[in-house]
């Protein structure tokens, strides 16, 4: 069985504390995939500092070459996709044609960020002074310390990690306990491409791996003085503790935190397309996205035809494990994830009282036994006000509204405290213009699920979903750089701005 190490200043090596905690499958925990370093604050401590070391040379590195490292790193994520992402299926449960999304979304963004090494533009103002310049342009923060979660374990830390590279930063990434592999993998590859581009030249240190919990490795990147910014991806609760240490410290602090997205569906509506997006949305990757469709909102003209359509297609989804021919829907990521669903369907019945109309119990028929399966999972009647309607769930549950108006569908559809995702079928363009303009989220999508966003587009929520950054295309860029003014003069003399002109 192999043991996996941790990446500090260029070496693979064990935690300090030399403890293991071990990942298994979750389709079948019978299948021990490693073990991993239980890393302690010793370990954070040491990396931190070969990243505040390896700052010193990155950042002089020009751009275009930083991008040239970034190129290289999606080249051999291309070669190796379906490698990496039968492992990831492994070790997380979505099925092979989603993890493959994943990378996929990892080479995009590697490769975006690759062509941003030759832009990274700045921004140039005429100076209120003749014979005077003013320039501005970006220039790198320092340490970065990432932290992401399990649902994503290749594009997510992709989105933070090559953007921080290509502005001059160097990080120490912290990858969830859940996913520990996948992360190897991703930090082998950037630093082999780091070797092959930078060659003699290669700079120990710029990208450290840390594996460990977030109570111990995570909570130590809050109060390490030497990390200058943090770019975390996980629940709001976690969130709100490191703006909260952030804010105390003064550090730079990006959060993708929690969703409850929705889909509305109009009585004008495709309701084939809308069926085929609700069933997309709310179980792929078995509901554990960020973006899942966790409530549908229906207008009442189609509220129950439409619901019949969904309840035969969701009896007919396939569980099973992702690397397997044929299968819908994969297992909850692990066993206390299953037990947060399967508390929320008994939220949903008891104290809610809404009414299951499918599945709300564990899935384990044959080899399902082995796994953290759960039966995809239907309620109706549900109103704005109950739990199932306004806490993020994260597994296979969907909550099915009704409406009788546009403006009340978009109110239901407002009426949580976050606001990352959402969408609307409609045929009629009116409506779908008042929609982008009304839904309070991050994303909308008209005809389009709530999931599927883009690589190059700016991605992130309002309200409690995050707090103001994006990550993804352009966007991103501003987090992780600083802005420097630069003043020229050359008029030879001192010339005083607002006083001398005025
Ligand atoms: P989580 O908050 O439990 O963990 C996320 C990461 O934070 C992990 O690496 C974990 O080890 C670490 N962590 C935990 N406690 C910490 C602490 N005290 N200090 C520092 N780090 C700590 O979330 P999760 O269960 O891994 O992921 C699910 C959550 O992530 C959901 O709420 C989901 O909505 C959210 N998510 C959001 C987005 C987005 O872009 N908005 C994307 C994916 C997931």
């Amino acid at each position: 069985m192999e043991y996996f190490k941790n990446f500090i200043n260029g070496e693979w090596k064990d935690s300090k504390s030399g403890k293991h905690t071990e990942n298994r499958n979750p389709a079948n925990t019978e299948d021990l995939i490693g073990y991993f370093p239980a890393s302690t604050k010793d370990d954070v401590n040491e990396a931190v500092s070969a990243a505040r070391e390896a700052f010193k040379k990155w950042r002089l590195v020009p751009a275009p070459k930083r991008g040239d490292v970034l190129k290289v790193v999606g080249d051999i994520m291309l070669q190796r996709k379906d490698e990496i992402s039968f492992e990831m299926t492994r070790e997380m449960g979505k099925v092979f044609a989603e993890t493959k999304g994943d990378t996929q979304e990892g080479i995009d963004t590697a490769y975006y960020a690759a062509s941003e090494g030759r832009r990274l533009f700045g921004l140039n103002a005429p100076s209120e002074l003749p014979n005077k310049m003013n320039l501005s342009f970006r220039i790198p923060i320092g340490v970065g310390g990432i932290i992401t979660p399990w649902n994503f374990p290749m594009a997510i830390p992709t989105w933070k990690i090559f953007p921080a590279l290509v502005c001059g930063n160097t990080v120490v990434f912290k990858p969830a306990e859940l996913t520990p592999k996948t992360a190897n993998t991703l930090v082998h590859i950037i630093d082999e491409a780091m070797k092959e581009v930078l060659g003699k030249d290669y700079i120990p240190g710029v990208v450290n791996l840390v594996h460990g919990s977030g109570r111990v490795v995570g909570e130590c990147f809050l109060e390490n003085k030497n990390i200058d910014f943090i770019s975390f991806t996980g629940s709001t609760a976690v969130g709100k503790r490191i703006n909260e240490v952030g804010g105390r410290e003064l550090k730079r602090v990006s959060l993708e935190l929690g969703g409850k997205n929705a889909q509305i569906v109009m009585d004008d509506a495709n309701l084939d397309l809308a069926l085929d997006a609700v069933l997309w949305g709310a179980f792929g990757t078995t509901g554990q996205r960020c973006t899942a469709t966790s409530r549908l909102i229906l207008h009442k003209n189609i509220h129950d035809k439409f619901l019949k359509m969904l309840t035969d297609r969701a009896a007919k989804l396939k569980l099973g494990y992702g690397n397997d021919k044929g299968v819908d829907v994969g297992p909850c990521v692990s066993e206390s994830q299953r037990e947060t669903v399967n508390d929320y369907v008994k939220i949903g019945l008891n104290e809610d009282k809404a009414t299951l109309v499918i599945g709300g119990d564990y899935a384990k028929d044959g080899n399902l036994a082995k796994g953290w399966f759960y039966k995809p999972t239907i309620f109706k009647d549900v109103t704005p006000d109950m739990r199932i309607a306004k806490e993020e769930i994260f597994g296979p549950v969907l909550a099915v509204l009704k409406c009788s108006s546009l403006e009340e569908s978009i109110d239901i559809l407002n009426g949580t405290e976050y606001g990352l995702s959402s969408s609307i079928f409609t045929n009629n363009v009116n409506d779908a213009f008042k929609a982008v303009r009304d839904i309070q989220a991050g994303i909308t999508y008209i005809n389009g699920a709530t999931i599927g966003a883009e690589a190059h587009m700016p991605f992130g929520g309002v309200k409690a979903t995050g707090n103001g950054h994006r990550e993804g295309g352009w966007t991103v860029y501003d987090f992780y750089s600083e802005w420097k003014a630069v003043y020229i003069d050359y008029s030879g003399k001192l010339q005083r701005a607002q006083i001398d002109n005025y």
